[in-house]
């Protein structure tokens, strides 16, 4: 029999996240739905209530670490220890190099590295104890370089390295670390992206379609697949990847 576990699942509002945090419950786990404005979590509880699943909306800024460490702790409380951590709230701020703020910067390596990090660490604590731990995080298929993102990029292959090392310090105490690296997601996040450079959202989507080697975009329900299997219970001897999840090969 499996034991019952309680999951969180960061930027899980909308998006990537909330289709994660919605699988995992369907998987039987307890999911703490974290996002920036605990109000805009309800939509992603109620799918998982009516579901019959349980989860938690919890509203916490991933790089304040007070807010982090009060999240947890909440979540602990209330649903029990997290054992199983998604670290995929993010952020975009795309510009080229000579055009692109310090803010901007600084923004998008505060939510991906800062968040991962402070949520790692608090969650950790919990894994160790239980001697059980399932970490993920959200990588890009940017980490690979792309153009208008220095700052992305260097977050999300960051992401990389922040999980390799992870599993190496953790896995003594079977908590596994992987990175899921979704190529394009249809969220609010690439529509931004068409938006930003002033493209057509459908025509976008069929252009990246056609590049796509299984010529389709992806959806947010591909890259939960793929989550479900690194935070199940069998996957105890997977750690340290990173898998490209892009319709074709990445790396
Ligand atoms: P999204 O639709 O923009 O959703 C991201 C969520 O993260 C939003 O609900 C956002 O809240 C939340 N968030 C932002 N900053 C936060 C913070 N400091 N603390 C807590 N939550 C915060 O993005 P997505 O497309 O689902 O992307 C999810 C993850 O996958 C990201 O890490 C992204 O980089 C990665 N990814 C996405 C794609 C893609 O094609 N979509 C490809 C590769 C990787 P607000 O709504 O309040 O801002």
């Amino acid at each position: 029999m499996s034991t019952a576990r309680t999951a969180v699942v960061t930027g899980a509002a909308r998006g990537i996240g909330a289709e994660v945090a919605r699988r995992l419950a369907a998987d039987g786990m307890s999911v703490a739905v974290v996002d920036l404005d605990e109000s805009a979590c309800r939509s992603t509880v109620e799918d998982i209530a009516h579901a019959g699943g349980t989860a938690l909306a919890v509203g916490c800024d991933v790089s304040d670490e007070e807010a982090v460490t009060a999240a947890v702790e909440r979540v602990a409380t209330e649903l029990g220890p997290p054992t199983v951590l998604v670290n995929n709230a993010g952020i975009i701020r795309d510009n080229l190099l000579f055009k692109m703020t310090t803010a901007d910067w600084d923004a998008v390596m505060d939510v991906h590295l800062r968040g991962a990090f402070l949520m790692t660490r608090a969650c950790q604590a919990h894994m160790v104890q239980e001697r059980f731990g399932r970490i993920v995080n959200l990588s890009s298929t940017s980490a690979l370089g792309n153009r208008g993102q220095a700052n992305y990029s260097a977050a999300k292959a960051g992401m990389q390295g922040l999980t390799k090392t992870l599993a190496i310090e953790l896995g003594r105490y079977n908590v596994t670390a992987n990175a899921i690296a979704p190529g394009f997601i249809e969220t609010d996040m690439t529509a931004a992206t068409a938006a930003r450079v002033g493209v057509d959202f459908e025509q976008f989507k069929e252009a990246v379609a056609r590049e796509t080697p299984v010529a389709r975009i992806g959806r947010p329900a591909d890259i939960a697949h793929a989550a479900s299997f690194f935070c199940s219970e069998g996957a105890g001897f997977v750690s340290g990847q990173v898998l490209y999840v892009a319709g074709g090969p990445r790396d």
